[in-house]
Parts: C-alpha cells; sequence; structure tokens
C-alpha cells in the first residue's frame, strides 16, 4: 500500500491509501470537494514514489558532493578552490620539510653531546630512551601540528636507538 497525497485545483487536499496495479491507480478517484477527476495526479504521485522506491538514493560520495559543489559554483571560484586546496597541500609539504629537519638537527645535537663526553654506550641509549619518554609526554598534550614533529623526532630517536644497538652487537661479536 502506498500513501498518496493530492492537492486538488479547488484547494482541497486529500489522502488515502493504494495497491497501485502495475505502477497506476487500480481506479479512478476524485476530489472529495469538487468531485474534480484526480486520477492523473495520482498516478504522477505514485510514478514519483515508486521511482524513490526502486531507485533508493545512494550515500553521497565525495565525488558526487564535489561535483555538485561544482555545478554550484561559478567557474572562476571553482578554480580559486582548486588553487586554494594546491596551495594548502604545498603548505604542509613545506612543515613537514622543515619538521624533518628540525628533528634531525636535534638528534643530531643529542648524539654529538653524548659522542663528546665519551658517554658509555648503555648511557647513550638511557639518555636516548630518557628523551623519547619526554617527548611522547609532550605528545600526549600537544597540538596537532606540533605532534607530527613530536612523532617524527620520536621515530628518529627509536631509529637511533636501533643502530646503536645493532652497531654494540656487531662489535661485542
Ligand atoms: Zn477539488
Amino acid at each position: 500500500m502506498i500513501p498518496v497525497k493530492i492537492y486538488c485545483a479547488c484547494g482541497q487536499k486529500y489522502a488515502f491509501e493504494v495497491e497501485p496495479r502495475e505502477g497506476w491507480m487500480p481506479m479512478p478517484v476524485a476530489c472529495p470537494a469538487c468531485k474534480r477527476d484526480g486520477t492523473a495526479d495520482a498516478n504522477r504521485f505514485l510514478a514519483e514514489a515508486l521511482r524513490a522506491k526502486t531507485q533508493p538514493l545512494p550515500p553521497p560520495s565525495v565525488n558526487t558532493l564535489l561535483n555538485s559543489v561544482q555545478a554550484s559554483l561559478a567557474p572562476h571560484l571553482v578554480d580559486a578552490l582548486k588553487d586554494a586546496v594546491a596551495q594548502e597541500l604545498a603548505a604542509q609539504r613545506r612543515q613537514l620539510l622543515a619538521a624533518q629537519q628540525s628533528a634531525a638537527a636535534e638528534l643530531t645535537e643529542l648524539a654529538k653531546r653524548l659522542e663528546a663526553v665519551q658517554t658509555p654506550l648503555l648511557e647513550r641509549l638511557r639518555a636516548y630512551e630518557q628523551r623519547v619518554t619526554e617527548l611522547e609526554k609532550d605528545l600526549a598534550d600537544q597540538s596537532k601540528e606540533n605532534r607530527e614533529l613530536l612523532k617524527l623526532k620520536i621515530e628518529m630517536l627509536r631509529e637511533k636507538i636501533q643502530t646503536e644497538r645493532t652497531a654494540s652487537r656487531i662489535s661485542f661479536n
């Protein structure tokens, strides 16, 4: 059964439920106020209702949303939008590069300090691990941009610790 609502030309609204026969009204309907034939209106309503039923709208994909945005924007605004996206990506790349350099510089500094005073391996490892712990503590309450840098530093330190450990195993054997 499909609920049908008709808004008659006379201003009367009426509604009923019907079991369509092959998509059409199985019998004529008329406005209860002015007796005007409502069958054609009812058939249009049924066609729309059945189309919506057999073709459920898929959730909009990102592309669909982008297309709808593009369709509703003037071409020069679409270009501006694309430029903005491209610039945002470039800015992120620059930030990441700067973060990498800064993390590498800090690690080099720490390694130099430890090597300058000929810190024994175990103490060097402890120092690196201490720094990792500090960075992880920072990481917990940092803003997102800083988090990326901190994660990078931690990753580099872990690699350094791994390298030192491997080097020590080779020298002991
Ligand atoms: Zn009517």
